[in-house]
């Protein structure tokens, strides 16, 4: 079979470039593909099944590229690119989707918006879907609409023997319990999956606030104060991010870490997200915060864009995934080291909010902190090779939480949370 894009072999003219846009981080691993196909369609799916079959190659997946360790780069396979297949369907009277998994996030989203229907899209606007909910799916309103894997009521596969199949609750259900968060591990290449889909809810409300790195504890309790019963409307974010430089008459010199707490409301009337978010203002004088934005009505391409901002496309990222069930302050501490590395390795953000500078992220919404809290630092470098080692090794030694959190790991299942005792060091 002929693929309409034709094939890239390595070596080829054009097979480094296309390599390096196949993935979203800066930070491009020595791995390299034999062959890449981009499929547009099914058929195109299923022959490049079986070219590798035939080639003796394994065989590597990509959507959207975002993988942070650019899962879709492995030495000598075949890279079977998704990314074409990115359809939308929406039933709505049946508040179903069939999608593939090359749509991004943000398109779909905007998609959705138009019919009032919401879905628990990932934070990031051009994260594809393939990968998202194959992960599991962290996204927004998650509270209320739990992990985006557990809305996916079906997924079309090709298998490894090139064949077709649907797996959904009766036909193949280990195969879709396997869809709902094997991530970069699933065996199989998903070309389709059928979802639930929501009212969307009417408005959604934002408060941020600011704080120095002097306020940690305090900030730390609080949040963990805020954390504990948290109406399941409203999403915690306490970021570590880069200071922007408004806030030197603060004395906060641009580009040094600060803590920023972002709540989001998602709620049915404009009432009830200002009630959800009233709260964080009592006392947030006490604690020296240096700027703050209340109960701003966000639309959800104004959430992508202040996602968007703190995690730039063209950087280099490390990251590191890790849950805990320890207080955010013993978490925080841990993180603060990465943020106030000497010298830093990130570079200074000018303007917005940690614009170009490091994010750290403790995500305290979806699963609900009494049973597990996540944590997930993620840096930028800089674009040179000295910060893109240095970024790595600090990550490694400093960014990980050291004491309880690394013995005592919970591991998510769609349907569940199965909380494990794993041996110290293994994280
Ligand atoms: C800026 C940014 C923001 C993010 N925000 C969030 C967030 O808010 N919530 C969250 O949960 N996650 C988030 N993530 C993580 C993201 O969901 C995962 O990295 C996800 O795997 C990316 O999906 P992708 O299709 O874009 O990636 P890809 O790099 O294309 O895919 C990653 C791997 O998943 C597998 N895969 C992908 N598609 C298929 C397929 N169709 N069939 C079989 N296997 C496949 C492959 O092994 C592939 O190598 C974020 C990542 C980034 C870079």
């Amino acid at each position: 079979m002929t693929f309409r894009e034709g094939i890239v072999r390595r070596g080829e003219a054009g097979y480094e470039e296309l390599r390096r846009r196949l993935v979203r981080n800066a930070l491009l691993p020595a791995r390299y593909l034999e062959v890449i196909v981009r499929a547009q369609t099914i058929d195109e799916a299923i022959a490049a099944v079986r070219l590798a079959r035939e080639l003796g190659l394994q065989l590597a997946t990509r959507s959207g590229g975002h993988s942070w360790c650019a899962a879709a780069l492995r030495d000598g396979s075949l890279l079977l690119d998704l990314s074409r297949l990115n359809d939308l369907r929406v039933d709505l009277d049946g508040r179903r989707m069939t999608v593939g998994p090359g749509l991004t996030n943000g398109d779909l989203t905007g998609a959705l918006a138009g019919h009032d229907l919401g879905f628990p899209a990932g934070h990031c606007r051009d994260v594809g879907l393939g990968g998202y909910l194959l992960t599991g799916g962290l996204g927004w309103n998650a509270g209320t609409w739990g992990p985006a894997c557990h809305s996916v009521a079906a997924v079309e596969v090709v298998t490894a023997q090139g064949d077709v199949l649907v797996a959904d609750d009766r036909h193949h259900p280990g195969l879709l319990w396997a869809a709902r968060g094997a991530g970069p591990g699933f065996f199989a290449a998903a070309t389709n999956f059928e979802a639930r889909l929501y009212e969307a809810p009417r408005f959604t409300v934002t408060s941020s606030f600011a704080f120095p790195l002097s306020a940690l504890a305090d900030v730390a309790t609080w949040v963990a104060r805020l954390a504990d019963g948290l109406d399941r409307r409203l999403e915690l974010s306490p970021v570590f991010a880069s200071a922007p430089a408004s806030l030197a008459a603060l004395g906060i010199e641009a580009g040094r870490p600060i803590i920023v707490v972002t709540a989001v409301a998602f709620a049915g009337s404009r009432e009830d997200c200002d009630a959800l978010l009233a709260p964080l203002e009592d006392g947030v004088g006490r604690r020296g915060f240096l700027e703050s934005e209340a109960r701003r009505e966000t639309p959800q391409q104004a959430l992508y864009e202040v996602t968007g901002a703190r995690l730039p496309a063209g950087r280099q990222f490390a990251a590191d995934c890790l849950w805990s069930d320890e207080e955010p302050l013993v978490l925080f501490e841990a993180l603060v080291n990465v943020t106030s590395a000497e010298p830093p390795i990130v570079a200074p953000a000018p303007s917005a909010f940690s614009g170009e500078g490091q994010a750290v992220r403790l995500g305290l919404r979806g699963v609900g902190r009494r049973e597990c809290s996540g944590a997930q630092p993620g840096m930028a470098a800089r674009d040179d090779a000295g910060a893109r080692v240095a970024g790595r090794r600090l990550l490694r030694r400093r960014g990980r939480p050291r004491r309880a959190s690394e013995q005592r790991c919970a591991i998510v299942q769609p349907g569940g949370l199965a909380a494990s005792q794993r041996p110290e060091g293994q994280v």
